[in-house]
C-alpha cells in the first residue's frame, strides 16, 4: 500500500533555509514548505526527524494508558488524593504528545516551525508544574511539610512556568514585535552571540527542573537524621535524577554527531537520545511518585495541607492559561506586518471618510 504512495524526498543542509539546520546533521531534512499531508506521511518515511517524531509519540499512548488506568481503578471524584497524579499523568502525555506534533508539522514553513515549537515549551512548561504538584503532594519529606517553602512552592512553580514558556519562546527568535515580525524572523538572540539562543532554551528548562526537584534533592543528598522520608522510593527518585541529567547533557552538547557530523543523520542523534533519555526519565519519575503516594498516604492524609482544587487543577489552569497567553504573543508577532499597517494608515481619506 505504502509503496503505491510518492514519499516526497528529503534534501541536504545546504538546500533547505538555514532556520530549518540541525548542528551537525547534514541529510535527511525534508522539504521546507511541506504540505499537512507530507509531514504525515514522513512518519513513514526515513527523513532526520522520523526517529523525533515516534520516540515521543509512542510514549504518549503509555502515559494515556496509565492516566486512564488511574480513572477507571480510583475513585478520582471523591478521592482529593489521587488529583496530584492526574495533574501529573496528564502534563506527562501532553509534553510527548506537544513534541512529536511539532516535529511533525514543523516543516510546513519557518512560521510554522516557531509556532510548533512554542507549544512544545508550554507542553514541557506544563510538565514542570506536574512534577511540582505531585512533590508538594506526596514527595515532600517530612522535616519540610508545612513550611515556609512548602507554602510557595506551588504558587512559585506557576510562576517559573510563565518565566520558562516566555524565555524558551524568546530564545528562538527574540522579543516579540520589537525584534521580530512577519518580515524579519532571524534569529535575535543570536546575532549578538551565536550559541545565546541554545543557552537561553537550556536555561528556560533547567531552572523550573531544579528548582521543583529542590525537595527531592534534599531528600536524596542532604537530609540526614529524622523526618528526611528516607525509604525505598528515594532509589527510584535516583534513578529519575541520573536520567534527568543525561537528557540535559545530550541536549546541551549535541553528542554524538557532533563527533561525526553526517553520521547519526537519521538513527542516533543527541535529539533521538535527548527524547528517548527524558521518556524513561518521566517513567521512573511516576513510579517513584507512585510508590511515594501509596507508602505515604496515611501519614500525609493527617499531617500535610488539605489537596484542594486550587492547588491541583486550578493551578494548572491558571498556568496552562498564561502560557497560552504568552504562545499567543509570540506567535501574533510572526504574522504582524508592520510595513502593510504603515501603508494602510498613510492612505488618505476620501471626503467622504470611508477608507475605500
Ligand atoms: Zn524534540
Amino acid at each position: 500500500m505504502l509503496s503505491l504512495i510518492k514519499l516526497p524526498r528529503v534534501f541536504t543542509i545546504n538546500q533547505v533555509p538555514k532556520v530549518f539546520h540541525e548542528d551537525s546533521i547534514i541529510s535527511g531534512y525534508r522539504h521546507p514548505h511541506s504540505s499537512a499531508t507530507d509531514c504525515v506521511l514522513s512518519l513513514f518515511q526515513l527523513t532526520n526527524e522520523t526517529l523525533n517524531i515516534w520516540t515521543h509519540f509512542l510514549p504518549t499512548w503509555y502515559f494515556l494508558w496509565k492516566l486512564l488506568t488511574v480513572v477507571l481503578m480510583q475513585d478520582v471524584w471523591h478521592d482529593a488524593y489521587t488529583w496530584p497524579l492526574l495533574v501529573f499523568l496528564l502534563s506527562a502525555c501532553m509534553y510527548p504528545l506537544a513534541s512529536s506534533c511539532a516535529h511533525t508539522f514543523s516543516t510546513m514553513s519557518a512560521r510554522a516551525r516557531h509556532v510548533c515549537f512554542f507549544f512544545d515549551y508550554g507542553a514541557l512548561s506544563f510538565y514542570s508544574l506536574g512534577s511540582a504538584i505531585t512533590y508538594s503532594a506526596y514527595v515532600i519529606p517530612e522535616r519540610w511539610v508545612n513550611s515556609t517553602f512548602h507554602l510557595y512552592y506551588i504558587p512559585i512553580a506557576v510562576f517559573n512556568t510563565v518565566v520558562c514558556t516566555a524565555l524558551a519562546c524568546y530564545s528562538r527568535l527574540g522579543l516579540p514585535f520589537l525584534q521580530y515580525n512577519h518580515d524579519i524572523i532571524k534569529r535575535f538572540p543570536e546575532c549578538n552571540s551565536p550559541k545565546l539562543g541554545k543557552i537561553l532554551r537550556i536555561l528556560a528548562f533547567a531552572y523550573p527542573y531544579l528548582f521543583d526537584n529542590i525537595p527531592v534533592f534534599y531528600r536524596i543528598f542532604v537530609c540526614t537524621g529524622e523526618g528526611c522520608t528516607d525509604n525505598e522510593t528515594n532509589t527510584l527518585h535516583y534513578h529519575h535524577t541520573v536520567l534527568a541529567f543525561l537528557t540535559a547533557f545530550l541536549f546541551a552538547t549535541h553528542l554524538p554527531e557532533r563527533l561525526a557530523p553526517g553520521r547519526f543523520d537519521y538513527i542516533g542523534h543527541s535529539h533521538q537520545l535527548f527524547h528517548v533519555c527524558g521518556i524513561i526519565g518521566t517513567h521512573f519519575q511516576m513510579q517513584a511518585i507512585e510508590t511515594d503516594m501509596s507508602l505515604r498516604r496515611a501519614w500525609l492524609l493527617a499531617q500535610a495541607p488539605p489537596i484542594t482544587f486550587a492547588n491541583t487543577v486550578g493551578a494548572s489552569l491558571l498556568s496552562v492559561g498564561l502560557s497560552l497567553i504568552v504562545i499567543y504573543v509570540f506567535s501574533l508577532a510572526l504574522y504582524w506586518n508592520p510595513a502593510k499597517k504603515s501603508r494602510r494608515s498613510r492612505k488618505p481619506k476620501t471626503p467622504s471618510g470611508s477608507s475605500n
